[in-house]
């Protein structure tokens, strides 16, 4: 048989497989193509190359352009981590590498962005230096414009070097330099400069050399108390990686709320640092996407997604706080940004760092087991001191709105010393519930099984599951008396320690005071500029955050968390506190912690604050263990929702039944979820639980596209969570 050119090629659809197309051009895997796809032509990446195909070669239809000629997109390395992530997650293929793509990119825009190259001209070349020393910037320009005769990117050097572009344009005016239009990085960041950092602390100095020795795939975990100088060790391991003329991926929570950590990169390499997130532009996001692509950007730096970037020449892969919830994507492809992270390291055999201060359990357990291999900064790098922490107990004394008096009067004392005052409470709004005093009527979400909670600035109830919002009526529809706002939210605190502290100056830090562009950015400036005596927050207030005038941290209520059932619920309550704890005493300020709750003896509580993180870690591995929770088994959510309450359960029934048998993998339900009815839909879930990834794989593999036929026929829509960090 002659060879035909076959190609699979990825199509963004909703289905598990690839597609197969007659080639009579000359493509390579990670090229985009033109394929007719239903009734239209669409841009799809080809996957594979082929000699053949399952079905009849005279049936398959023909790629009808090649958009990048002898240009690959997407490497094969990347296109193995895309595969995978696919696979591993039961996500359709095609839109998971799609996806992998700058919406231009998708819809057939071009690649390669065309640049302004500025070099110097002829007579630049010929002019004396001396001419220039009566204007120091120019001769700089002219310096390095002489080393490097390929030229330097324009928009870079206008971006970090205002000066040195003003310099340019005289030159250029002066014909003695010139741009060109180029398209492709010209970029060699090898010489960059790169500022210098503190002299390293014993500890950091083995954990750079560590990850400084290895040249093959390996992980490591670099675990250190808050203000350790993690990051200083990421800042060095990158500056080896760079200087070696490789580039770094550095994953991150949220970067918005930690623009100080780009600033950081920024000022430490002179090399372009490209930052990648949803709050770009499209525009910027295609700009970030082909400085990592072709090799010109030393260091990307992004939030989960970032991970699927196609980097040129990649050297090392870094995770900073791994323990962070944000890196699982909860919604369609629900991938873990960490996991596919240690995938993607292993491919490119590189090593990556996975960095935090209370690293997973599911981290902490690789490690034990010699998976990672674990770096330790057990002691703060900078001036600060680990905090003072206190329990304070809620059944002891008078309490106003959550407030207890030892509370009140250790904020007192820390803002008179001058210092800054954290307090967190992980639930925002004015009152988690909205009550009738006569008749003890809540007030109910209409479409969730859930209370509605009172917004004061707004004067309306809202619902934090699906966002259902309306005015909160004063007097009770069903007997007239007044209504009253129970509990407290981080409006409602704001509003007690105004009462408390006439002259302070409080802010709130919550999605409700920085919805609007620019606030967040705001807000942390205050902060840092001193402006700001006492910031209540919520979960953001946990996030890294270094702000070295902050002496006290409160935590106002700890037990949530406490007593669910959630198994991650304790894991995820024990990183709250030790990293809302790690906000005090960073400066030269000592710290005090409080931390209020109604169960002192809590022996979570107890030990952690008497043994630390790691103690309690270890413990919960030992719980996890006696229980088979992950990590000692493996999990797989199928989760359910339909408009009537049946649907979910009896799809969920047939899945059950659909799957195949086999003993590695308990089934478990189906079962109606936690909360049963959530934006108007009714939820359900089958559980997968197997002590053998491989097998928990198969059975989910083996489905294939067989549950999305069964839930059109029943108007179920479905999802499958591998790995969830949720089980609700
Ligand atoms: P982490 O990432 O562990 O929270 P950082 O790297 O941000 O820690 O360091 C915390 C503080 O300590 C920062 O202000 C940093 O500049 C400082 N720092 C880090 N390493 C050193 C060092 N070796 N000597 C002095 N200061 C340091
Ligand atoms: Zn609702």
């Amino acid at each position: 048989m002659t060879t035909a050119s076959v190609c699979r090629v990825a199509v963004a659809a909703p289905l598990h497989r690839l597609f197969d197309y007659i080639c009579p051009f000359n493509v390579l895997p990670g090229q985009r193509v033109k394929v007719p796809f239903g009734r239209r032509d669409v841009v799809a990446v080809v996957v594979e190359n082929a000699v053949d195909s399952s079905l009849p070669l005279d049936r398959l239809k023909q790629v009808s352009e090649v958009l990048d000629p002898s240009d690959r997109l997407l490497g094969p390395d990347d296109l193995k981590v895309l595969r995978f992530a696919a696979d591993y997650y039961h996500y359709p293929v095609g839109e998971v590498v799609l996806g992998a793509l700058p919406k231009s990119l998708r819809s057939g825009g071009p690649a390669r962005a065309q640049r302004d190259i500025l070099m110097l001209s002829e007579a630049g070349h010929a002019t004396d230096p001396a001419s220039l020393t009566r204007a120091p910037q120019q001769l700089t320009l002219w310096q390095r414009l002489r080393l490097r005769p390929e030229g330097i990117d324009a928009a870079t050097l206008r971006r970090r070097e205002p000066k040195l572009w003003a310099a340019a344009r005289r030159l250029i005016k002066n014909g003695l330099a010139q741009t060109q239009k180029r398209s492709g990085a010209i970029t060699d960041f090898r010489d960059a400069r790169i500022a210098s950092g503190p002299t390293l602390t014993p500890d950091q100095t083995t954990a750079v050399a560590a990850i400084d020795a290895a040249t093959v795939f390996s992980p490591f975990l670099l675990f250190g108390v808050t203000g350790s100088g993690k990051t200083e060790v990421y800042l060095r391991a990158i500056e080896t990686v760079i200087q070696g003329g490789r580039q770094a991926l550095v994953l991150v929570p949220e970067i918005a709320l930690t623009p100080q950590l780009v600033t950081r990169f920024e000022r430490r390499f002179e090399a372009p640092v490209v930052a990648m997130h949803s709050g770009l532009s499209e525009g910027d996001r295609l700009n970030a996407w082909r400085a990592a692509r072709e090799g010109e950007a030393a260091v990307v730096i992004g939030t989960r997604s970032a991970v699927f970037m196609p980097l040129a020449r990649p050297g090392i892969v870094i995770v900073d706080e791994e323990h962070d919830g944000s890196f699982k994507q909860q919604e369609g492809f629900r991938y873990s940004g960490r996991d596919v992270a240690i995938y993607r390291a292993r491919k490119h055999n590189i090593p990556i760092v996975l960095g935090s201060a209370t690293p997973t359990l599911e981290s902490l357990y690789n490690a034990q087991r010699g998976r990672y291999q674990r770096l330790d900064l057990p002691e703060r790098a900078g001036p600060g001191t680990p905090p003072d922490v206190r329990l304070l107990d809620l059944r002891e004394e008078p309490v106003d709105q959550g407030l207890s008096g030892s509370l009140l009067r250790a904020v007192g004392r820390h803002i008179d010393k001058g210092g800054q005052v954290m307090l967190f409470l992980n639930r925002r709004g004015y009152a988690p519930a909205w009550f009738c005093s006569g008749c003890g009527e809540l007030a109910r979400c209409a479409q969730c099984d859930a209370n509605m909670t009172y917004h004061h600035s707004t004067a309306s109830l809202r619902c934090h599951h699906c966002g259902a919002s309306r005015r909160a009526p004063k007097e009770c529809e069903h007997c007239g008396e007044e209504h009253r706002p129970v509990g407290q939210g981080t409006e409602r605190l704001e509003e007690t320690l105004a009462r408390h502290f006439p002259n302070a100056r409080i802010a709130r830090l919550d999605r409700d005071t920085t919805r609007r562009r620019g606030a967040l950015d705001d807000l942390l400036e205050r902060m840092r500029k001193r402006q700001i005596d006492i910031l209540v927050g919520t979960q953001m207030l946990t996030k890294g955050h270094h702000f070295p005038e902050v002496s006290m941290v409160g935590i106002v209520y700890a037990d949530q968390g406490l007593f669910s059932t959630d198994f991650r619920a304790s894991e995820r309550l024990a990183q709250t506190v030790v990293q809302v704890c790690g906000r005090a005493g960073r400066g030269s300020r000592a710290g005090e912690v409080f931390i209020q709750t109604a169960f002192v003896e809590h022996p979570l509580l107890q030990q952690l604050i008497q043994e630390g993180y790691e103690a309690f870690a270890q413990r919960a591995i030992e719980e996890r263990e006696a229980a088979t929770w992950p990590p000692f088994s493996h999990l797989a959510l199928i989760r359910a929702r339909a408009k009537d309450a049946h649907s979910p359960l009896s799809f969920l029934e047939a899945v059950r039944e659909a799957l195949p048998k086999s003993n590695q993998v308990n089934v478990l339900g189906p079962a109606s979820a936690p909360m049963l009815r959530r934006a108007d839909r009714y939820h359900a879930q089958l559980l997968l639980q197997s002590a053998d990834r491989r097998s928990l794989n198969a059975v989910l593999s083996s489905t294939g596209d067989n549950l999305s036929a069964l839930a059109r026929r029943r108007n179920v829509q479905f999802s499958i969570d591998v790995d969830p960090v949720d089980l609700y």
